[in-house]
């Protein structure tokens, strides 16, 4: 079996920029889960398929057309990485994933990207439910108030409008739709090495995961 490591957390815990340099420094394969929820809910926007349509939405989540090349993401043939990351893209990616038909249906496209060398996959259920036998999990957190300023100043950084408070209230009603929902709630796996980051730089926390992977 093509080994995974599972890297698991709650939103801007910090999780997909040490992800996808752990995956840069293995040169193994990366899967930003996230970004698929992202894309059915960016479909779902742009069609007018309100968040809890379950019929509607399963049929986008099978028929999504995406290609993830190198940095990347095309729906339909078109760039969206940039347009992926808008709150309002993700807060609706958090609605329609408490929907079990829309996360089945999302299954396979996920398993799909375990290929050689290896896998890190980034999300709330890799080491639960996707690939529950990878050979390491990393659970990642962060104090929600560090998680908004992460949040913000990548916003900032981008060039988009960003308010704090907003911030807040916004990712904590997120963490509470996504811990709260009745299939694959947000939680560590049993086996899963906590790893809070609220006062770790990027840097540390990917050396963190880089050792744990060494013993
Ligand atoms: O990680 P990101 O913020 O891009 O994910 C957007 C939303 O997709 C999350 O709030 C979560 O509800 C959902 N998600 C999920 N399972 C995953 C990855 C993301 O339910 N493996």
């Amino acid at each position: 079996q093509v080994p995974v490591l599972a890297i698991d957390g709650p939103t801007a815990s910090g999780k997909g920029t040490v992800a996808s340099r752990v995956a840069t420094r293995l040169g193994w394969h990366f899967l930003d889960s996230g970004s698929i929820y992202r894309l059915v809910s960016m479909q779902a926007l742009t069609e007018g398929v309100p968040f809890d349509d379950a019929e509607r939405l399963v049929v986008i989540a099978r028929q999504l057309n995406v290609a993830f090349e190198g940095e990347e993401v095309r729906l339909h043939g078109e760039d969206v990485k940039e347009a992926l990351r808008r709150e309002e893209v993700g807060n609706g990616a958090s609605k329609l994933a408490a929907i079990p038909a829309v996360r089945e249906a999302l299954l396979t496209r996920q398993k799909d990207f375990r290929q050689a060398p290896g896998l890190v996959a980034d999300g709330r259920d890799m080491g639960t439910v996707v690939f529950p036998d990878a050979f390491l999990k990393i659970f990642l957190t962060a104090s929600p108030e560090a998680r908004a300023e992460r949040r913000h100043k990548q916003l900032i950084d981008k060039g988009l409008s960003a308010n704090l408070e907003r911030l807040v209230l916004d990712l904590r009603e997120r963490d509470a739709r996504d811990m709260n929902r009745a299939v694959a709630p947000l939680k560590p796996s049993a086996d899963a090495v906590l790893l809070d980051t609220t006062s770790m730089t990027a840097d540390q926390a990917v050396e963190f995961v880089l050792d744990r992977l060494r013993e």
